[in-house]
């Protein structure tokens, strides 16, 4: 995606240990015109796959998600982080923060997670894929299906993209950086 990619060149900032900084316009500060373009975009890769929900995990994740879920008309769940005291029927799932180097469980309420429905899973980006299996994970325990994942950045030089698409996910990235090595940032074509 064109837009996102001269974005990525003009505002991305790299961070030791492979990682990228986009506070400027995804991550911080939101640019809502790009974000809507980048829905746009997750619609048109997902097109003729039936979607029931849109799925993500806070914080980063609920722009986009809630965009694409209203552009398809479905409802948009996010996971949280932290186990609220107020929820009943509680799915976990233990996942491993790339960033923060820690791990913390992600949680849905069964309430809104039912067997059969399809979900399409979008977020910020996708490094090692601990995030994705976590969904993945949650959803196997409902019996839901996770029909696609689609993130905004996806990092190459990880390999979540290989890992899923081995467990037969459809994945779509909407930029790739190959590689950030000595903060420069290479994107694929
Ligand atoms: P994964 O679970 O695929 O290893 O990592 C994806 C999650 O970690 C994303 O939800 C995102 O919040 C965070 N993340 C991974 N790599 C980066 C990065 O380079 N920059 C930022 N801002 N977040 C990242």
């Amino acid at each position: 995606m064109k837009a996102l990619k001269e974005r990525i060149m003009q505002d991305g900032l790299c961070i030791e240990g492979g990682i990228l900084k986009v506070d400027n316009f995804i991550n911080h500060q939101i640019d809502g015109k790009l974000m809507m373009e980048i829905a746009k975009e997750f619609v048109k890769r997902f097109e003729g796959t039936k979607i029931d929900k849109v799925i993500t995990v806070e914080a980063s994740g609920i722009a986009p998600a809630i965009m694409v879920a209203h552009l398809l008309d479905v409802p948009m769940l996010f996971a949280k982080k932290k186990v609220p005291s107020t929820m009943n029927g509680i799915l976990k799932s233990e996942v491993f923060s790339f960033t923060k180097s820690r791990s913390y469980n992600i949680c849905i309420s069964e309430e809104f997670l039912k067997r059969g429905e399809r979900c399409l899973f979008i977020d910020d980006f996708l490094a090692n894929g601990n995030a994705a299996n976590g969904i993945l994970d949650l959803a196997a325990q409902v019996g839901a299906e996770i029909v696609g994942m689609g993130f905004i950045i996806e990092k190459a030089f990880q390999h979540g993209s290989e890992m899923l698409r081995n467990k037969g996910v459809h994945v779509e990235s909407l930029a790739i950086i190959e590689s950030i090595d000595n903060c420069e940032i290479r994107l694929s074509e």
